[in-house]
């Protein structure tokens, strides 16, 4: 089979490799569709500074069984699946207290260990999400949408709260659905007039710059230094503020106004135990996957197409789709 490999930032390499084998208690899967998201684009240019070439990218996955051994879960062969891309250790203190997203070892795949960006790839059997309703576009959604899941859970939204969200790209978009489908009245703020644009779009309100209107909770989306510093002033007394995008960089907070307001500060990274549930909410069309993919391209095309992704007018989510020709083993 043919694999995409990020070879060193800016140069992606196809290489043949064979198909590989599962080990114990893993699933051979087939590859269809592979979300596009900033990590990777992040990657490519060599902005990642922890990141190790050459690796093979691919973390947002929607997949087919291919081969599985017996399971708890009744997976069989020919389920369409959403991979969850987070191998946890299993025995360090976060991973007991049920927190794997915080694991002293985590191994993201298509960022620590190769990813989804060839046409077979193994997967413990536990981190495969079933669906028959879903599309395979839908499942390849589910990671990226876990974030936003995981930072509306960890600001523990009550009802009459009010939110803010801070920076509109991919991460916001999915903070927005999630608060929106807790019942909170959300506001953005973004500074890009083509992301307000599509946030109106979708019906919600939407500013250009701070107003007096404080939140009870604020999400900084933007992964931006000033806006994370800046974010606290946007905090009603008392409430909280999630950092969702991140930075590698220290960020100072005026502590007078924290103290003033008390406010409560908490990171939140990635997800954990939140690929049913999110799959179930697409179902039931709580979370509308609709406005995400705005940009297509085919795995073989990756080394041609990708340089210019960032470029696209109005990308929310680039996919990749994985054609059946990639698939073939001579
Ligand atoms: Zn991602
Ligand atoms: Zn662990």
């Amino acid at each position: 089979m043919r694999q995409i490999v990020l070879n060193r930032p800016g140069e992606f390499l196809s290489r043949d490799i064979a198909v590989p084998q599962p080990g114990e208690n893993q699933a051979i899967v087939r590859v269809h569709r592979i979300g596009v998201c900033g990590t990777d684009l992040h990657a490519f240019a060599g902005r990642q500074p922890y990141f190790e070439y050459p690796r093979v990218l691919g973390h947002e996955l929607g997949v087919e069984i291919v081969a599985i051994p017996e399971n708890q879960q009744g997976l069989v062969a020919g389920d369409h699946c959403a991979l969850e891309p987070y191998l946890s250790c299993g025995s360090c203190t976060a991973c007991r207290q049920g927190k794997t997203n915080c694991c002293t070892d985590l191994q993201v795949l298509g960022v620590h260990a190769d990813g989804g960006m060839q046409p077979y790839i193994t997967a413990p059997v536990h981190l495969l999400h079933k669906s028959t309703k879903l599309s395979l576009d839908q499942l390849a959604l589910v990671e990226t949408l876990g974030i936003g899941f995981h930072a509306v859970e960890r600001a523990a939204f009550q009802e009459e709260e009010s939110v803010l969200v801070i920076g509109a790209g991919p991460i916001g978009l999915s903070v927005i659905q999630f608060a929106r489908a807790a019942g909170a009245h959300v506001r953005v703020l973004d500074v890009s007039p083509q992301r307000r644009q599509f946030v109106a779009d979708l019906g919600i309100e939407v500013l250009s710059e701070p107003d007096d209107e404080l939140a009870d909770i604020v999400f900084d989306a933007t992964g931006n230094k000033l806006s994370m510093e800046a974010s606290l002033e946007r905090v009603a007394p008392g409430g909280r503020l999630v950092f969702v995008g991140l930075i590698l960089d220290k960020v100072a907070i005026d502590d007078p106004l924290f103290h003033r307001r008390e406010v409560t500060l908490l990171a939140s990274r990635n997800s954990a135990n939140a690929f049913p549930r999110i799959v179930q909410m697409i179902e039931e069309g709580s979370i509308d996957t609709a406005p995400w993919i705005t940009h297509r391209l085919e795995l073989a095309a990756v080394p041609d197409e990708f340089p210019a992704l960032p470029q696209q007018e109005g990308l929310i989510k680039a996919v990749i789709e994985v054609d059946s020709d990639d698939g073939s083993t001579g």
